[in-house]
């Protein structure tokens, strides 16, 4: 696997951030939604009142909650409570096959993958399942998978102070397996290193041995 540097993006750390309202920064209405998910019916070619369509806008609407409900969570705040006292660990943590579900942003289509994490701490540590948390506030977004990679290793180094973070994320695009090119069975790999995991081949390749990529 070619260990690329991940390109450094801006990490949005709060709920309020550009990226999480529309340009005008208010939210549609929830019936403007549905009406907009009926006309997306309509233009399908189906006609939103017939009986088996009728409730679907609103289970449209709540599956979107639940889709972007990352919109909704703080990264840094997970990330926020963290200990110290841990008797000078200084190894790598490793949070394996994080399975996670995001859409793209091109097509709002699913992208099923996992996600490898790892950091080496400086003097903090956080509950592994936060490590899983911030993949998930990540992933239920409108998401491009290497930004997707880049803000789960940007946020554990902004907030963490860590020596190093290394992310490793595969995934299945739906939009290259039910449209376009058509293409079952490709997983796309994306990586970031910072820190101790850029610049020591030595921990760099114990966190791709430890995910099985050597
Ligand atoms: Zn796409």
């Amino acid at each position: 696997m070619p260990v690329n540097d991940c390109i450094p993006v801006p990490t949005f750390h709060t709920m309020d951030d550009k990226h999480t309202l529309s340009p005008q920064g208010e939210k549609p209405s929830r019936s403007e939604a549905e009406a907009a998910v009926r006309t997306l019916i309509k233009w399908a070619g189906d006609d939103p009142d017939r009986e088996g369509l009728l409730d679907t806008p609103n289970r449209v609407i709540r599956s979107y909650e639940e889709f972007f409900a990352g919109y909704s969570s703080d990264p840094s705040e997970i990330l926020s409570r963290s200990f110290e006292e841990t008797d000078g660990y200084d190894e790598m943590v490793l949070l394996k096959n994080i399975s996670f579900e995001s859409h793209c942003e091109h097509h709002i289509v699913p992208i099923l993958g996992v996600a490898h994490v790892a950091y080496v701490p400086e003097s903090r540590v956080v509950g592994i399942s936060k490590l899983a948390r911030i993949v998930e506030a990540y992933g239920k977004r409108l998401q491009i998978q290497e930004r997707l990679t880049s803000q789960i290793a940007n946020v554990i180094f902004d907030v963490l102070h860590p020596k190093g973070v290394a992310v490793v994320v595969e995934a299945q695009h739906q939009c290259m397996t039910t449209r376009g090119v058509h293409k079952a069975g490709v997983a796309m790999e994306t990586s970031c290193m910072l820190g101790c995991f850029r610049d020591d081949p030595g921990q760099r390749s114990e966190f791709l041995q430890a995910i099985g990529r050597r």
